[in-house]
């Protein structure tokens, strides 16, 4: 193996100079890709193909799964999760724990997959195997807090013992986009097994084999045959079909799709969780440390080429500091290396698709059409790649303009400046979505105050976002036209289970005894009542 061969091996040609080539060829083995695409449940003989974006050469053929296939997959799932649901909690939580090791052993492979399918940097494609390791780690650690019947209140001391069940929903669908592919695919999917449900996928059209390969590894590390079953196509064509049988859906996308999804689920009544789109806001304070906050903001806008549902589009920094920021934060977007290559050291990766390089470009047009300044970037890069764009900094966005409110999902940034923390917080709380936001100050208490001022699921204080997107423990999701419900955390678990309370009554019962009058009766309670707050109880 060539030290410029990606180190899975399971590509059949590497090109010499990788990062100076973007014709470069680079292919998967035929039995490689069949072993992925035979995971989909798919009966129909047609097929998509898919290309990547580092190139535009073709990658796979998907098979495409009709809503007869769609019906056969929840039928594997709801005949697997009878069985399932009796596994023992600590079996399942073993499965996730090897499954941890299994992402670590073949995370070369599983970024190699992923850096093909969508055209990112391989340092963005790192996050998505460590991402589902610490996902998988932590619920394989903690399931029993999460799972255990627990012990309530009951309502007469000693003699009304109460416990809480959690009972899981049954099958769950998930929907779910190719902008982490990997982890995208299976993050929310995790909890959903542990507590005892199986699931029906449908990874996006533009990314299956990462999240096969993700089924594959589920595979691998003992979850048995039906608890995960995979579908492809169209989701306007078979998302109906999977939300008509699901138990409870689990969508990440758009907000415009989260609201068709939301709408079906309710006319079932059945839960959803929606992880949408966000318009994220980062707040540079004037005691902010100036290296670190510009470091930080280049993460903040340009992980991933913004193709990320927590990145900053909004920068609002502080009038003392603006201009030296500024001037730091534009040198280190003007110093990041661009390319379309398998390997370590490119700062930032291709745009999964024409259609993302159009909007992009569209709202950096408008927005330069109406005034806006470009301080770095700006512009689409051909000569690296088919849908490579610039990473781009703008001054002077105003309210006419597409990007000041709606979501580019690129790596398009506009720096406003503030005077007052309140007003700052007042422009950061505007418009109509709520998921991330980040904070700059060296005073982390005040940092923590202007936390709860932000209306936004997450805040990340010195730090972009991977503060809070892998610290599994708390909750993370959307508030307002952001989403409902949470991924990870207990939120991120029960939310897939029915809470079961089962109250066991000994010695009294709750009607008059020993011949006493209902008044009597009344009476008594009455008492107890007026005694059980004296003694303090809730
Ligand atoms: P999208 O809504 O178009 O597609 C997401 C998924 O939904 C895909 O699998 C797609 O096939 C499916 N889908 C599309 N129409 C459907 C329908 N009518 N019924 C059922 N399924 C349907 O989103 P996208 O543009 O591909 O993804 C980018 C968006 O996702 C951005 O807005 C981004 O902010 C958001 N996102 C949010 C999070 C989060 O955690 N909040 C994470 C990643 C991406």
């Amino acid at each position: 193996m060539s030290e410029q061969t990606p180190a899975s091996g399971h590509l059949v040609n590497g090109p010499a100079d990788p990062e100076h080539d973007p014709k470069a060829s680079y292919a998967l083995e035929p039995d490689y890709v069949a072993n992925l695409t035979r995971r989909v449940i798919s009966t129909t003989g047609a097929t998509v193909a898919v290309e990547s974006p580092l190139n535009g050469q073709p990658l796979a053929h998907i098979p495409q799964s009709s809503a007869v296939d769609v019906a056969e997959a929840y039928a594997r799932a709801r005949r697997a999760q009878v069985t399932w649901a009796r596994t023992s909690i600590d079996d399942r939580a073993a499965m996730l724990l090897r499954l941890h090791d299994l992402v670590l052993d073949r995370q070369e492979e599983i970024i190699d997959l992923i850096v093909l399918e969508s055209g990112k940097a391989r340092k963005h494609a790192y996050d998505e195997p460590m991402h589902i390791a610490l996902t998988a780690r932590y619920y394989g650690r903690t399931a029993h807090e999460h799972l255990d019947p627990q012990r309530k209140i009951g309502v007469v001391p000693a003699l009304t013992r109460v416990e809480v069940n959690r009972i899981p929903k049954g099958v769950v669908g998930i929907i779910s986009p190719w902008n982490y592919p990997f982890t995208m695919a299976l993050c929310d999917g995790l909890p959903a097994l542990l507590a005892g449900n199986t699931v029906v996928t449908k990874p996006d059209a533009q990314t299956m084999l990462s999240a096969l390969l993700g089924a594959q590894l589920l595979e691998e590390a003992g979850f048995p045959e039906g608890v995960w079953n995979v579908v492809a196509g169209p989701g306007r064509e078979i998302g109906t079909p999977m939300i008509q049988r699901s138990d409870y859906v689990c969508f990440t996308g758009s907000t415009a799709t989260g609201r068709l999804i939301a709408s079906q689920c309710a006319d079932r009544l059945i839960g959803a969780s929606l992880e949408l789109g966000g318009k994220n806001p980062i707040l540079i304070l004037r005691d902010a440390n100036l290296e670190k906050a510009a470091e930080g903001a280049v993460r903040a806008a340009f992980s991933n080429a913004g193709q990320l549902c927590v990145s900053v589009e909004r920068m609002f920094v502080a009038d003392q500091i603006y201009d030296r920021f500024v001037q730091r934060f534009v040198a280190r977007t003007q110093a990041m290396t661009l390319g379309s290559s398998m390997e370590w050291g490119v700062d930032m990766g291709s745009l999964i698709s024409q259609a993302q390089l159009e909007t992009v470009q569209a709202h950096v047009d408008d927005a330069v059409a109406k005034g806006a300044r470009v301080l770095a970037g700006g512009r689409a890069r051909p000569d690296l790649g088919p849908f490579f764009f610039e990473p781009t900094i703008l001054e002077g966005v105003t309210p006419d303009m597409t990007c000041f409110g709606d979501e580019t999902f690129g790596p398009v940034v506009a720096l406003y400046r503030f005077h007052d923390e309140a007003d700052a917080v007042a422009r950061a709380n505007a418009g109509e979505y709520g998921l991330n936001a980040s904070i700059y100050t060296q005073d982390g208490a005040r940092g923590r105050a202007i936390a709860r001022e932000i209306t936004c699921g997450t805040v990340n204080i010195n730090e972009a976002f991977g503060a809070t997107f892998a610290s599994i423990d708390s909750p993370m999701g959307g508030m307002r036209q952001s989403g409902m419900g949470r991924r990870q955390g207990s939120e991120g678990i029960h939310r897939y289970t029915e809470s079961q309370s089962v109250a066991t009554q000994r010695l009294v019962r709750f009607a008059p005894m020993l011949g006493m009058s209902d008044e009597t009766y009344a009476k008594v309670m009455t008492t107890q009542l007026r005694l059980l707050k004296k003694l303090g109880r809730a």
